[in-house]
């Protein structure tokens, strides 16, 4: 089979669909792999990589996206792209198909077979293909490196000469998969985390990476098909807010990561909560393209509002590039 490796065209992306190594591997496997000249270099990968690795590499997209059987990408290709693609060919990528039907009509319009990354299962025996996971984990960690680098005080607790310092307070607000992995990166750097989730599921993984968990006992059902979260009830809503309000006001950083699936994103944090926390105090938050769950939060911005800073970073995993290309190319 002829598989093909895209360069990706979006701004600021910096991953690439398969890396070097994954290439050798198909290639013993008896494939040939054509990779567009320069689509591993964000990643620190070199064209002469790929070459070593067994590939082709050209210059020539038209050609190379024409003459692949299967071709990888990490984002959803654009409309121009799929018209590149040899009619009854496959593809595998992200491919957001229920936030851009045009893009998924026009590939079943040229029979093209489509894996959308975010439509496999998210069960144990499917985990390795699992991309949304392996790029969620990178978002949570970086989220909390960017929290440390823009917050005025220490993390850790510190005994010194010159006096003792508090540990820094950090809330974390949704605990799937990036809310995980920022608990467990803030508990490496000495923070004292407390963590909220509407899925009662999540407390005890919470507990286990040392946090406090924060229950808000919630008498509806919080719990839909796939073990993704439903949306609340207005009244729900209003009660979780209630209860989290005291956690937020003490927080030094809050990272938020709650989404609901085809939804936008719920709001946690108003605007008044904002102007109750401290001044210096640091939001980072993960749903900033999905509408963010902070009502001060700008997508692609740091804003300071009540003298709190709102960071509303978009494609954190593209900021980790050669991990996140590496663990991408293990999930395709
Ligand atoms: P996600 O990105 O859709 O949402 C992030 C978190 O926000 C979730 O934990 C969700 O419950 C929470 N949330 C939603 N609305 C909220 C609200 N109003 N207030 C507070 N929190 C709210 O979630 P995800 O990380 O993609 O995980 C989705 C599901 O997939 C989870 O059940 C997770 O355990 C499961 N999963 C399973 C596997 C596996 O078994 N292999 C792997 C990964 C994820």
């Amino acid at each position: 089979m002829k598989i093909a490796v895209a360069k990706e065209v979006e701004m600021g992306e910096r991953r690439v669909a398969l890396i070097p190594d994954t290439v050798a591997r198909l290639v013993k496997q008896g494939h040939e792999v054509l990779v567009e000249a320069g689509a591993g270099v964000g990643a620190e990968f070199s064209d002469s990589d790929y070459l070593a690795a067994g590939a082709t590499v050209s210059d020539d997209r038209g050609w190379l996206w024409y003459e692949a059987d299967l071709l990888t990408k990490v984002n959803p290709p654009q409309e121009w792209e799929v018209n590149l693609l040899r009619e009854g060919t496959a593809l595998i990528s992200f491919l957001n198909p229920l936030g851009n039907p045009i893009v998924a009509q026009r590939l079943a319009d040229r029979r093209i077979t489509a894996f959308s990354l975010e439509m496999i299962p998210r069960t144990s025996r499917a985990q390795s293909m699992d991309a949304l996971s392996s790029q969620a984990g990178i978002a949570g960690y970086k989220a909390v490196l960017i929290a440390a680098a823009a917050l005025p005080k220490f993390f850790p607790m510190l005994t010194t000469a010159a006096g003792t310092i508090a540990p820094a307070k950090v809330f974390v607000m949704g605990a799937g998969v990036a809310g995980l992995q920022a608990i467990a990166t803030a508990r490496r750097l000495g923070a004292v985390v407390e963590a909220f989730d509407i899925r009662p599921a999540v407390k005890e993984e919470v507990q286990s990476l040392g946090a406090k968990f924060v229950d808000v006992s919630l008498d509806e059902d919080t719990v839909a098909a796939g073990g993704y979260a439903k949306e609340l009830s207005e009244a729900a809503k209003e009660r979780s807010r209630q209860i989290v309000t005291q956690h937020v006001k003490s927080a030094d950083v809050i990272i938020t990561t709650a989404q609901v699936p085809g939804r936008k994103a719920p709001l946690l944090v108003t605007e008044e909560m904002v102007a109750q926390m401290k001044p210096g105090s640091v939001i980072v938050d993960l749903a900033a393209d999905q509408g963010g769950n902070c009502a001060c939060t700008e997508a692609g911005k740091d804003i300071v509002a009540h003298g709190v800073t709102v960071i509303g970073p978009i494609n954190l995993p593209a900021t980790l590039p050669v991990h996140a290309s590496q663990m991408f190319a293990k999930n395709v």
